[in-house]
């Protein structure tokens, strides 16, 4: 049970980062339209879907927008700038993966002429989220091995549970009350007590 258990996981934590990939939009092609929209203070208590590359923070978000389908988010979300007059800040984020990402892509933008936010240019090569890379193969193997292995488990117990109680031949179902050997399989076993009194 055991061995079944980490292959189910191992099996999903192949799949994992595949699936995630296949989940991923070209960032110049046309989106799904969001479906989720905040702004003011709603936005600016969502936050960044993402870490902010600088030491100095960026500003809150004023507009958020999601758009959200099986095993694909995609943040839209910008804020003021620093200083009045420069860019502002925006953050295009795609979270891939099922039940939590385990490949980010991520484009931010921001005001490159503040010497308070250099830093690395912002790359949207794909990354690995280690939490949903590690976590998605327990989440997904351990109810998938419980479906197929712990399921017909159960089942059978309670089958033969059902067979001694009718004082059947617990194996193979045989009307055998009272009988020590089983006439039909031949099997002999715990069962084998006759029918129990309810
Ligand atoms: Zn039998």
């Amino acid at each position: 049970m055991g061995g079944a258990l980490l292959v189910m996981v191992l099996i999903v934590a192949a799949v994992n980062v595949p699936f995630a990939l296949t989940r991923m939009l070209p960032t110049s092609g046309a989106f799904p339209p969001a479906t989720v929209f905040l702004d003011g203070p709603e936005a600016a208590e969502k936050g960044w879907p993402s870490s902010t590359p600088h030491d100095v923070a960026w500003s809150d978000p004023e507009d958020w927008q999601l758009t959200p389908s099986f095993g694909f988010r995609r943040y839209w979300v910008s804020a003021p700038p620093l200083q009045e007059g420069k860019n502002g800040f925006v953050m295009d984020v795609q979270h891939l993966g099922w039940p939590l990402p385990a490949i980010e892509v991520k484009q931010m933008w921001w005001d490159w002429g503040n010497p308070q936010l250099s830093g690395p240019e912002s790359n949207p090569a794909p990354t690995l989220v280690p939490l949903g890379v590690v976590v998605n193969p327990i989440l997904v193997g351990v109810p998938l091995w419980g479906g197929c292995f712990l399921l017909p488990c159960g089942l059978m117990v309670l089958r033969r549970a059902m067979r001694a109680r009718r004082g059947h031949c617990v194996w193979c179902g045989f009307d055998a009350s009272e009988l020590a050997v089983c006439p039909e399989c031949g099997r002999a076993g715990s069962g084998m007590m006759g029918p129990t009194h309810t």
